[in-house]
């Protein structure tokens, strides 16, 4: 790999906001916050509201007091999740090298991309905003560097510039002096405050350091900073997806029920969208649990490990509803049911199970995979098998 590098972090500007906003365009230039889970308190604000005066993780009943002229909204992840899918996967046909760092972050790797689009860096920076703007309307800010560690601390400045920072070679050490240590991505706070003990206050005096006292005093890690903040790609741009380990859905009713066929409709729905995760990362599962919550905040779960792995609904749907018999009772008032999916085993493992009827196994993969297409030709629960 070439020493130097241009590698841009992509980062979504108030990003649950944002998709709100572009589902809901009479909410942009408003005062709209989006809530935690049971609506507990702020966990995104739209400019305006930040300029109202609200804070990160206030309270929802103290925000709701005291700016009454702002709109509130339940988080909708899954929503947050699609408009993700679909920023990263514009980012990839950009680029081969994207890793996505986070829902709304992305390093995208742009080195040598220069020649496939017939201009510079900070206009193919730009280009990238504006796709991301046309195609799902959602704003983004930009830090371009020869480095992730100097992209991330560039993005971070790019949310007052207009969504454009970048940091060339030339620029390095003035940016340094400017930054502290604990603004560097990556030093965390016991690294911070060591470095602050050595009279180390700013991200010049942490390159003016040999790696061997770095080595020595600090850590290997201080070490890797250093050279990256000196412009050197020491952490490369790691487009492998990351493989789950376990695949959960779940979510909380309107209204709590001790409804017996509404709560299996309920985990029916949470079934099929584990499945289709699973089958996006060509997995099966041997294990399946169920999860009750009841109005009372307490949960039930029951675990199944399968003789052979599946990723098809109706094999897990039927084991789901044994399950939910062994813990369902009429009496109780629930407030939310899931399911867990996990012991992955992959496709291309080839796994041979006895007493597998590969006939059965055929249609089912037949039958699995026009589900999906279905789905992605004319979008998400256009199907529903018949449970
Ligand atoms: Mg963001």
């Amino acid at each position: 790999m070439a020493k130097f590098r241009i590698i841009a972090l992509v980062d979504c500007d108030s990003f649950f906001v944002s998709v709100e906003q572009a589902e809901h365009p009479e909410l942009k230039n408003k005062p709209v916050c989006v809530l935690s889970n049971n609506d507990g308190c702020v966990i995104a604000r739209s400019r305006e509201a930040k300029k109202l005066g609200i804070t990160m993780g206030m309270p929802y009943f103290m925000a709701k007091r005291e700016f009454k002229d702002c709109t509130y909204l339940s988080g909708n992840h899954e929503l947050y999740e699609e408009y993700s899918k679909k920023i990263m996967n514009i980012l990839k046909n950009i680029s081969p090298d994207v890793e996505v760092y986070s829902i709304d972050e992305a390093f995208v790797d742009l080195t040598g991309l220069r020649r496939l689009y017939k201009m510079n860096y900070a206009k193919i920076a730009l280009m990238i905003k504006s796709k991301i703007k046309e195609e799902v309307d959602i704003p983004v800010s930009i830090g371009l560097a020869p480095s992730k560690t100097l992209a991330k601390l560039a993005s971070d400045k790019a949310k007052n510039t207009n969504g454009l920072y970048i940091i060339g070679s030339r620029k390095i050490f003035k940016e340094l002096k400017n930054t502290k240590v604990d603004e560097i991505w990556g030093i965390g706070n016991n690294t911070g405050a060591l470095l602050r003990k050595f009279g180390i206050l700013n991200g010049y005096e942490l390159i003016s350091q040999t790696d061997e006292w770095l080595k020595s005093k600090i850590n290997i890690t201080a070490v890797e900073l250093k050279h990256e903040l000196m412009g050197e790609a020491v952490y490369k741009v790691d487009n492998s997806e990351h493989i789950p380990k376990s695949i959960q859905h779940t979510s909380s009713f309107k209204n709590f029920s001790s409804d017996k066929n509404f709560i299996i409709k309920e985990l029916n729905y949470h079934i099929h969208r584990a499945c289709l995760k699973l089958r996006e990362i060509k997995a099966s599962c041997l294990s399946i649990s169920i999860l009750l919550r009841t109005k009372d905040f307490k949960t039930y779960k029951e675990k199944r490990i399968l003789s052979a792995p599946t990723n098809f609904e109706l094999e897990i749907s039927a084991i789901a509803k044994e399950l939910f018999e062994k813990i369902y009772d009429s009496s109780i008032l629930y407030r939310s049911s899931g399911i867990v999916l996990d012991k992955f085993s992959f496709n291309n493992e080839t796994q041979l199970y006895l007493f597998d009827d590969t006939e059965f196994s055929s249609k089912k993969d037949k039958l699995t995979k026009s589900i999906d297409n279905i789905e992605k030709k004319y979008g998400k629960n256009s199907i529903k098998t018949g449970y």
